[in-house]
């Protein structure tokens, strides 16, 4: 069964990468990941190797951002609609007693 996994990353290394220094790093990104089944974080189906990365805000530090892998029919969303659903995930993941969650991007 593929499972899903969730990366930590620096956010200053985030924030300062270009978009072709991107495609590279995605596939270093999982990496380490490379010879499991991978789920997408938002439709838990099998995400192709390497994944679509969907990079999101931690909600633990400001400093450090989530990299979470998507499927390719999740990665061809439009790019508000794709950020809204992960939200929306992370939202129920954090938030304890109703209380609202904010976010930092
Ligand atoms: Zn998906």
């Amino acid at each position: 069964m593929a499972e899903l996994v969730i990366l930590s990353l620096n956010r200053a290394d985030v924030i300062g990468s270009s978009k072709r220094a991107d495609a590279i790093k995605n596939a270093e990104l999982w990496a380490d990941d490379m010879g499991k089944e991978i789920a997408c974080f938002l439709c838990d189906s099998q995400t192709e190797t390497p994944p679509f990365t969907m990079i999101l805000p931690d909600v633990k530090s400001y400093h450090s951002m989530m990299a979470v892998p998507l499927c390719r029919d999740c990665g061809e969303l439009p790019r508000m609609v794709r950020l809204n659903r992960c939200i929306k995930l992370l939202r129920k993941m954090w938030s304890k007693n109703g209380k609202q969650v904010h976010f930092v991007f």
